[in-house]
């Protein structure tokens, strides 16, 4: 089985123009003394967006490593898949990002929530996790709670894992189980007794990404109580410990966290914790690259420039129907969006300032920086005159994509 190393990093690329880019970054922390591994990940909304097929992140990711001479390892990641559209990752993917979000709340049948909650006897009375100071109550009533909201769920991540597995005809690769996308998060005891169901399915995951306390906007800042964040981190991360060896789970899976990129304000708790107990960890960025092109095209000036402010001005102007498949994970405040009209007259820094991610920096608006991010359908109409355009100012975009990802990702994470 294909075991991924202690620490790695998701990085997205929705227009595969700059993978040698983003390897860059990976092998900068490596001469910094940090070992990463590049994980390349891409949804399938976003293939269908921009028109790509799995395969092409494939042959992006290993152009990228033959073209850096890289010899560690890298992943290519079918992010967010379920039964409906595996079937087209199998072949060039190597690590699953199996999400069964939809179908937590789905009750299951009265037997198989009896034989779980029967499975799990032994834990009733008082639960003490090591180093977690206070004990959690365990019953039958919480154990059908749980039973109710996520048998279903990971009963259907089974069947998803044993879909690769035998199209794959291995079990060579990378299996993550994804419950993020959902509203209320999962408390460390419910992740135990998850780890608990994808031990009974026998599900060899090795990166788990629960819904985090707080709002993970795409592309901005963390907006909740870090202390609080911080506490739930730690109790999972050790309820994970326990969980691998009382249910004899892979001994390499550590918390995964779909970021929606730059939580810059939780990296530093992430990495106080992961140091204290000395685990590994996962962090999923995407769109985090996407808005560096635009950036990058900003910077690039003339007509790159004018095709930066086309796709704020058009998002604008399609405003609800590119944030309605996102409405969950951002948060624009509409009158802080400056007009269509006022950022024609911008210069390429003002454009570059007020998109790029300096918290503090008097330019910086969170709110158009979201509305890009998920604008790319508009880069993705353009077709080739984006594309074009991302060629000719290939080293202004590529530095702005490597600086990003080391800078203000990597270093700030790993305290590089
Ligand atoms: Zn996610």
């Amino acid at each position: 089985m294909k075991k991924i190393g202690k620490y790695s990093f998701g990085i997205g690329d929705r227009f595969v123009h700059q993978g040698n880019a983003q390897l860059r970054a990976l092998v900068k922390a490596q001469v910094s003394g940090i070992e990463v591994t590049p994980v390349w990940n891409k949804s399938n909304r976003e293939h269908m967006y921009v028109h790509s097929n799995p395969a092409d992140t494939r042959v992006e990711a290993d152009q990228a490593v033959k073209a850096l001479g890289y010899k560690g390892d890298y992943c290519v990641d079918a992010d967010h898949i379920n039964l409906s559209n595996v079937a087209g990752f199998v072949d060039s993917s190597d690590f699953f990002t199996i999400d069964v979000a939809s179908k937590i709340g789905i009750p299951a049948t009265p037997d198989e929530i009896a034989a779980f909650v029967a499975s799990c006897k032994r834990y009733t009375g008082q639960l003490n996790i090591p180093n977690i100071a206070h004990p959690f109550l365990v019953d039958e009533a919480l154990l059908k709670t749980v039973a109710d909201k996520f048998l279903t769920a990971i009963t259907e991540a089974g069947k998803i894992y044993r879909f690769i597995a035998e199209n794959k005809g291995s079990d060579d690769f990378v299996t993550e189980i994804s419950m993020d996308e959902v509203e209320s998060p999962q408390s460390p005891v419910e992740l135990f007794f998850i780890l608990k169901m994808i031990a009974n399915e026998k599900i060899p995951a090795q990166t788990i990404a629960p819904k985090f306390t707080g709002r993970f906007n795409k592309g901005v800042d963390y907006v909740g109580d870090v202390t609080k964040f911080a506490q739930e981190f730690e109790e999972d991360i050790l309820v994970i410990d326990f969980a691998v060896k009382e249910f004899n789970l892979m001994d390499n899976l550590k918390l995964s966290v779909h970021s929606g990129s730059d939580k810059f304000s939780i990296y530093p708790e992430i990495q106080r914790i992961i140091t204290k107990y000395d685990k590994g960890i996962h962090v999923k960025t995407a769109g985090t690259t996407w808005l560096e092109e635009v950036i990058g095209l900003a910077v690039s000036d003339g007509e790159a420039l004018k095709a930066a402010k086309s796709i704020y001005t058009q998002a604008l102007a399609r405003q609800e129907e590119l944030c309605a498949p996102y409405a969950d994970v951002i948060d624009i405040k509409g009158d802080q969006l400056p007009s269509a009209v006022e950022v024609a007259g911008w210069s390429s820094e003002k454009f570059a300032n007020t998109l790029r991610h300096i918290p503090g920096h008097p330019d910086y608006n969170p709110n158009l920086r979201q509305l890009i991010h998920v604008g790319y359908k508009i880069a993705a109409e353009m077709g080739t005159y984006y594309t074009d355009l991302l060629k000719a100012n290939n080293n202004v975009i590529g530095q702005c994509v490597e600086e990003n990802l080391y800078d203000r990702h990597l270093k700030r994470l790993f305290q590089l």
